[in-house]
């Protein structure tokens, strides 16, 4: 828990310098985002080890972004909603927040909670490191994947880093049909330049670099939808 990075989304900022002001004092590093499009770009690029996620944001409002970072991943989630929104926690308990506060909330019980959610997701969080389907391996702290088929050893597939995302996102989920709208939300920066059409183009890199590695049936096509990891 030592140096851990958190991520405050608060619109407000006097709110906002206060948890900053708790958590660095407590020896947490911290960043902030004033509205849920740059909470989802900084949790992208700065992998924080929890967020702190106000309701009610410009932009995308919490609950939003809080669907897209479950979308992308586990990060660890704290939802911060004014007094009486109780339909707000009903609908975040569901949707997969790691625990809530009310506004006006006491900075210090904001980071005692943190401690408690990053104590409980950390000591199991080694466990996720490898995913393995069929004989695909994805290691998401090596950010490396690997395929073997038949007898042969284990092929390194080398991927770039929307393909990673692309592939271990799949990887969780082998035989779901994602939509091009979720893997575009889970893979690439949110810049607006991305279309869906981009998800096309990066899943049949992906898939010629499993029929590389001898790998068929790969990121199949489910038509009307978009496409699953494996076929069956
Ligand atoms: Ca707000």
């Amino acid at each position: 828990m030592d140096n851990a990075l958190i991520l405050i989304v608060e619109d407000e900022p006097q709110i906002a310098d206060i948890l900053v002001a708790y958590f660095a004092r407590d020896g947490f590093r911290t960043v902030t985002a004033g509205d849920g499009d740059l909470a989802l770009q900084h949790h992208q690029m700065l992998s924080p080890d929890l967020v702190v996620l106000d309701v009610k944001l410009p932009r995308r409002d919490g609950f939003e972004v809080l669907a897209a970072l479950r979308a992308r991943g586990s990060t660890p989630v704290i939802m911060a909603s004014a007094m009486g929104e109780d339909l707000d926690k009903l609908s975040a308990l569901r949707i997969g927040a790691d625990d809530y506060v009310v506004k006006p909330f006491n900075p210090v019980e904001v980071v005692a909670r943190a401690k408690a959610v990053l104590r409980r997701t950390q000591g199991g969080g080694t466990a996720a490191a490898l995913l393995r389907v069929a004989g695909l391996t994805v290691d998401m702290s090596a950010h490396s994947a690997s395929l073997q088929t038949g007898d042969g050893p284990a092929q390194a597939l080398n991927l770039t880093l929307t393909e990673f995302r692309m592939l271990s996102f799949m990887a969780r989920s082998p035989h779901k049909a994602f939509s091009r709208a979720e893997l575009l939300d889970a893979c690439l920066p949110p810049d607006g330049e991305a279309i869906e059409r981009t998800v096309d183009s990066h899943v049949s890199k992906l898939r010629k670099k499993f029929e590389a590695a001898g790998g068929q049936g790969w990121l199949a096509g489910v038509r009307g939808v978009g496409y699953r990891l494996r076929a069956t």
